[in-house]
């Protein structure tokens, strides 16, 4: 089997900046990622805060430039799931869905998935209304109403791409004041094709084949209301992916993996960045400065500098 310095497990922007670094260190390095890198970065229609784009740039986009950099370093890139770590006297093995992976050190960028609402109708309209992208999804809405759930950025940003192609985009919050960044929150506040319905949550999702009703309760006691739409767009947080891992490293009570500054885990030689990672920021800008860090950590670590 053959022996990496340093195996990644994940590819969004945390992963794809520690394989740059670690490549850079010439260490034998290696990103194992599920499904396609670029992570939620990826499925995010224009990143308006990432420094050096002056007029945004759109998600996939920078995405892709940061894999095919990673790789123009000799990053490889190998597709599986994670499942499990193994400790062996010279380092770890990977356990995957696949073969197992030898590394001396680790780095653990898995990030985030969108948390389910939780409610009837949810599941059995998933894929035919119910959706956690807009940037994925949006076009299939075209002059149709939709709702989207949540108050933070992600639901601000969705509904902002969904006044694209709907008619109408009700934005659903728990609560009379978004958590969403001010900028985002003028934006909203000025669209003629959004309203934002305050206090409310989603009861149920009703229809027959697709999304037909979405059924919200009134969270200061208040009386339902059934708003007509096609669509409805969750965005109520998100949770580690950390499952696989979690028996081996510390972590906070929501499974977040707990890091020094120096994003060293509890387990030596095993590193964590991103969203993964207990922290009090969660952006494409910290990601990768987490991932630079914990690959220069990891050098250090194989170099016996730690
Ligand atoms: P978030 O910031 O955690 O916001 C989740 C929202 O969902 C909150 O408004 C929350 O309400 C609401 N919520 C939570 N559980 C709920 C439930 N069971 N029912 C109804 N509503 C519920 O999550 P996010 O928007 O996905 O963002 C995740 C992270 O990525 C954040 O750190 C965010 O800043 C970052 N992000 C940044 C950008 C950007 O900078 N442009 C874009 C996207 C994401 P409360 O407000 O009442 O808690």
């Amino acid at each position: 089997m053959k022996e990496w310095d340093l195996v990644i497990v994940g590819g969004g922007p945390a992963g794809l900046s520690a394989g740059i670094y670690g490549a850079r260190a010439r260490l034998q390095t290696l990103i194992v990622e599920k499904l396609a890198c670029g992570g939620q970065a990826a499925t995010t229609h224009r990143i308006g805060n990432y420094p050096g784009f002056a007029r945004g740039i759109k998600g996939p986009e920078l995405m892709e430039q940061m894999e095919k950099q990673a790789q123009s370093q000799g990053v490889e890139v190998l597709y599986a799931e994670a499942k499990g770590l193994r400790s062996e006297s010279s380092g770890y093995v990977l356990l995957t869905d696949g073969e197992e992976i030898k590394s001396k050190a680790l780095i653990i960028a898995t990030g985030t998935t969108p948390n389910p609402l939780g409610v009837p109708g949810e599941g059995e309209f998933r894929g035919r209304g119910v959706s956690y992208c807009a940037t994925c999804d949006g076009a299939f809405f075209q002059g149709k109403d939709v709702v989207v759930v949540g108050g933070g950025n992600s639901a601000a940003e969705g509904a902002l791409f969904m006044t694209r192609f709907a008619r109408k985009v009700y934005v659903v919050h728990r609560r009379d004041q978004l958590r969403a960044t001010k900028i985002l929150q003028e934006f909203l506040a000025s669209h003629s094709k959004i309203e934002l319905l305050w206090n409310k949550v989603v009861k149920e999702i009703q229809g027959e084949t697709f999304v037909e009703r979405v059924l919200l309760a009134d969270t200061k006691g208040g009386e339902d209301l059934a708003i007509d739409a096609s669509g409805v767009f969750v965005y109520i947080g998100n949770s580690p992916n950390s499952e696989w891992i979690k028996s081996h490293v510390e972590v906070d009570e929501r499974g977040y993996i707990i890091t020094d500054e120096r994003m060293r885990t509890s387990l030596p030689g095993v590193f964590a960045a991103g969203d993964v990672r207990r922290t009090p920021l969660r952006q494409v800008v910290t990601a990768v400065a987490d991932g630079a860090v914990a690959a220069v950590e990891a050098d250090a670590y194989l170099g016996g500098i730690l």
